[in-house]
């Protein structure tokens, strides 16, 4: 083992040669910390300062340093000497910034500084010279699991950064969600009018990039390993397992509607004539291939009114149905009241409406919308009752406090987003506490349960990834948008929170860049996260912390 020598460096920078006595903060260093080497520096994270240190590693022989000057979160990049063990003792902010500068405070001040310069001497002669990690993984191709605007816009941007991409898709073809609509919401000025939805020519650009490889009708079978070197099993349609070596996973695995069935009340299941937004775009895409208007389902006849029923099983103080706002819905039904309108300006499209959420440019879109004709109503609905071809729809007017009855040819609920996330763990794990005593019931749920796994992950911990409220898989939704409670596993899109699709493709493609952060990382033997760079912190499994 290499012999240890000790040095300790007084800088007097940044005023800390003005506010201390920095040959007394030497002496104590020599004296009650024992250092075999102590110098001042008027600059030390100054090159010169730099350079004297790193001359002392070479020609000295110091494999032990406290640096004594500022805090260990600074001038992390000028004092990045990783092949010595190194104490930092924080004089700047954790002395002088917060002593007052007075003759009367002077002896104390001086008395702390030099308790603060033995304690980073008493630690660097505790700590060990970093010795690597023997840990690092270093594939650096992506997972990404799901193949809707999130997923494809992961694959693509990580593709775009020189990653290989492994895009897997459960079902036939890529575009998930935004392939089943006829128009999507505006995302380009002047946000007036629906657009086209973009999904093909993503398509095109995945089939186009060398680096993305894609798994249709296929999922994924089996995740084990850690970061940088996952193995995972992916199961395809023939019944065959193909493997691939993973650096890190996105899971952008979307949402489907909330259950309009559980509705009855709003005549969902009890009239053709009662859709839910899904309902509604396959009947836009029909009526376009056609080139027919929208027509009543009851009849095939024309339709002369719509009403959108927006909140639909959602925002439910009862807990009866979804208790969140799914963020969608509103600029969607403002979208689909144009399709009538922009073919037939004299269709009734009336929206009813609590709070109408239009964020950003959505209010662009709200008003191109009033002004086509669309009609806004502040009212809670009741109910919905079919009529012959007719519906029958009551609401509260909160306006005029009043109870209203209209009839429509149609009505369009506006349903919220379920993730699609995986199992609970919590409800997974409890099921299979359960059925360890024989309970056959308990055994059903957890096959049940396993049978929605995303990632079957070999962890301890459970197949996938936790999920926060509401059962979407996200760490905290503002302060680590895309992390999970799984080292190098992200999440995108509304499998994280409910969001439109502009909102997905910026958040997939911050979970790519994410991604790629964790897969060089785990190359280096680091956490993406918070320890990179803390050399005072064991080395041990640094790339992970589950597994
Ligand atoms: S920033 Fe830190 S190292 Fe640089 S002069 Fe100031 S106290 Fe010294
Ligand atoms: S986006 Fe609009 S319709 Fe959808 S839940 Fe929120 S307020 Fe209700």
């Amino acid at each position: 083992m290499a012999e240890t020598k000790t040095a300790a460096y007084i800088c007097k920078g940044c005023e800390l040669g003005a506010r201390l006595d920095t040959a007394a903060l030497a002496k104590a260093a020599t004296k009650s910390g024992k250092m075999n080497l102590v110098r001042e520096h008027d600059f030390l994270c100054s090159a010169a300062g730099v350079a004297m240190i790193q001359n002392d590693i070479d020609n000295e022989g110091v494999t032990h340093a406290a640096l004594c000057a500022c805090s260990r979160r600074a001038k992390t990049d000028a004092f990045n000497f990783t092949s010595i063990a190194m104490s930092r003792g924080n004089l700047r902010e954790g002395v002088i910034w917060i002593r007052p500068d007075t003759d009367a405070a002077r002896e104390t001040t001086q008395e702390m500084a030099e308790d603060y310069v033995r304690m980073a001497c008493a630690e660097v002669k505790a700590m060990q010279v970093p010795q690597g990690n023997p840990n690092t993984g270093t594939v650096k191709t992506l997972l990404v699991v799901g193949g809707g605007m999130s997923g494809m816009t992961s694959a693509l941007e990580a593709a775009k950064a020189g990653y290989k991409v492994v895009l897997v898709e459960k079902t036939g073809e890529l575009g998930g969600w935004a392939a089943k609509l006829y128009r999507r919401v505006p995302t380009r000025e002047p946000f007036k009018a629906p657009e086209d939805t973009g999904v093909a020519d993503l398509v095109s650009r995945i089939e186009a990039d060398a680096n993305i490889k894609v798994y249709l009708n296929a999922t994924v079978a089996k995740t084990d390993g850690a970061p940088g070197r996952f193995k995972v099993e992916i199961a395809v349609e023939s019944g065959a397992v193909a493997n691939e070596d993973i650096g890190a996973i996105i899971q952008a695995t979307g949402f489907t509607l909330y259950d309009a069935n559980k509705l009855p009340e709003l005549g969902y299941g009890q009239s053709p004539n009662v859709v839910d937004q899904a309902g509604l775009e396959a009947m836009a895409r029909q009526a376009a291939a056609s080139g027919k208007p929208i027509c009543r389902p009851s009849d095939g006849q024309p339709v002369n009114k719509v009403v959108f029923v927006q909140c639909a099983g959602q925002r439910d103080a009862t807990a009866k149905h979804l208790q969140y706002c799914s963020g969608f819905c509103c600029n969607t039904s403002i979208k689909q009241a144009m399709y009538f309108k922009d073919n037939n300006p004299d269709i009734d499209t009336v929206v009813l409406f609590t709070d109408l959420r239009t964020p950003g440019n959505g209010e662009d879109f709200y008003r191109s919308a009033q002004n086509k004709g669309v009609i806004f109503s502040k009212g809670v609905v009741s109910s919905v009752s079919a009529a012959g071809n007719a519906c029958s729809v009551k609401f509260k007017d909160l306006i005029l406090n009043e109870e209203v009855d209209t009839q429509a040819d149609l009505v369009v609920l506006a349903t919220g987003m379920v993730p699609t996330s995986g199992p609970d763990l919590d409800q997974l794990a409890e099921a299979n506490r359960v059925a360890e005593g024989g309970d056959e019931g308990a055994k059903q749920q957890v096959v049940e349960l396993m049978s929605k796994s995303v990632l079957n992950l070999t962890y301890r911990q459970g197949p996938d990834v936790p999920q926060f409220k509401h059962g979407f898989n996200d760490s905290h939704f503002i302060c680590f948008p895309y992390e999970t409670r799984r080292t190098a596993m992200y999440t995108a899109g509304p499998v994280r929170r409910p969001m439109d699709i502009a909102q997905a493709q910026e958040d997939a493609t911050g979970a790519a860049m994410k991604a790629i952060q964790a897969m060089e990382n785990a190359g280096l033997g680091k956490a993406a996260h918070p320890r990179a760079g803390d050399l005072s912190f064991p080395t041990v499994r640094l790339e992970g912390c589950t597994q």
